[in-house]
């Protein structure tokens, strides 16, 4: 047992090396990690985010987001997977749903088996239209019809939390068995940076939902009311700090036989130092930091340094396989994953030079 961060250390350095040296091989929608996912099974890492009756080891959310700091320096792919895979589990222990707990949570816990979230439809996708999944009763249950636009994983999740919106506006969380009747799952989308992440759309006919698996709802803005998401959480921010350390430690290889690099690297260093000391802080005091500050000085960070690491790396930085060429891309990411529309209309005014905010 290493339940506490600072045992726990000499596992999770020893984890980082083996999904770094595998990363190279998960590029596209056929490279699910599951070797990589499995290695953290075996590490207990998904103990970490759960409570103790569950198997859990309740970090400190200082503890997980120095855990992912270290995660997704080494493999930004299998380390937003796991995002997905606990925002579905989180979302499940937080409800009042025992039947559902007791039914999911045990195995996901312990690693051995992967659940993910399809709630985007519900917080940052299609707010533009009509609902895209729709929910009917159905005597004490319900029936689900639509699709769910994003969702990671999917062919390889056992449950997806989703959620549906009824004809009178409210909506439901539910777990929806992957295996259930109706529900179909398309070739996942050929993305620009972590396709191995198995990320499109799920699909579900006429698919038969069971009162006890109800997780919230029905409610007016399910997402808000107990079921947590919106944008702006620190996870994200944790993630783009994450690969930017990769991008820096290649600056700082570089910068160590190249002196004009050397105040660069510094300076980044700095940055980077606040950035993780302002996180850090946000989770131990909350309340105590704008969220959205931190958000944009992440993306500002992964976005410049993986660019530097780029140039550092000139040409031979710009071959396929190439970490720093790969990490430039990847960085475009934290543009679009639940990034609050503040936080872009701050970048977006930046790059433009424009005087005002457009508001969306
Ligand atoms: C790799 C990846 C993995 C993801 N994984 C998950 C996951 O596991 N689970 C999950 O729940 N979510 C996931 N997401 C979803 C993510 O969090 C966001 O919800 C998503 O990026 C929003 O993008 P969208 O194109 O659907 O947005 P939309 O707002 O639907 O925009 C789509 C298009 O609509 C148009 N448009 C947008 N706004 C307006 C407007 N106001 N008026 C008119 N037209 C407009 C634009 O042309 C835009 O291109 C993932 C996203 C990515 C990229």
């Amino acid at each position: 047992m290493n339940g506490h961060f600072d045992d726990y250390s000499p596992r999770l350095a020893a984890l980082c090396q083996n999904l770094k040296s595998r990363s190279d091989r998960w590029r596209s929608v056929d490279d699910w990690p599951a070797e990589s996912l499995a290695l953290c099974g075996e590490a207990d890492l998904y103990r970490w985010f759960h409570e103790a009756r569950w198997g859990g080891w309740e970090w400190a959310e200082a503890d997980v987001i120095r855990g992912y700091l270290q995660l997704s320096a080494a493999c930004l792919n299998t380390t937003f997977i796991i995002t997905q895979r606990t925002a579905a589990c989180l979302r499940l222990e937080r409800s009042e749903n025992e039947a559902a707990k007791q039914r999911w949570l045990p195995d996901l816990v312990a690693g051995h088996s992967f659940a993910t979230v399809g709630i985007s439809h519900l917080t940052t996708s299609r707010q533009h239209l009509a609902p895209v999944m729709k929910a009917e009763r159905d005597g004490t249950g319900f029936r689900l019809t639509g699709s769910s636009p994003w969702v990671t994983g999917a062919a390889h999740a056992t449950m997806i939390v989703t959620g549906a919106t009824l004809d009178d506006g409210t909506q439901i969380l539910v777990t929806l068995p992957t295996d259930r009747p109706g529900v179909s799952v398309p070739r996942p989308l050929d993305l620009i940076g972590l396709s191995a992440s198995a990320t499109g759309s799920v699909a579900c006919e006429q698919v038969r939902i069971e009162a006890d698996e109800v997780l919230f709802g029905p409610l007016p803005q399910v997402m808000q009311a107990g079921a947590g998401g919106g944008t702006g959480g620190l996870q994200t921010s944790t993630l783009a700090l994450g690969l930017s350390r990769a991008a820096l430690d290649l600056v700082a290889d570089e910068a160590r036989r190249r002196e004009p690099l050397q105040p660069i690297s510094e300076t980044f260093e700095r940055r980077w130092e606040g950035a993780v000391e302002h996180l850090l802080g946000a989770a131990r005091e909350p309340g105590s930091r704008d969220l959205a500050e931190i958000r944009r000085e992440a993306n500002d960070l992964v976005l410049q340094s993986t660019q530097a690491a780029l140039a550092a790396a000139k040409g031979t930085g710009y071959v396929a396989g190439h970490g720093a060429g790969k990490w430039a891309v990847e960085a475009l990411f934290f543009l679009v994953w639940s990034c609050p529309f503040g936080v872009i209309q701050s970048h977006l005014c930046d790059w433009s030079a424009a005087p005002t905010i457009v508001n969306d």
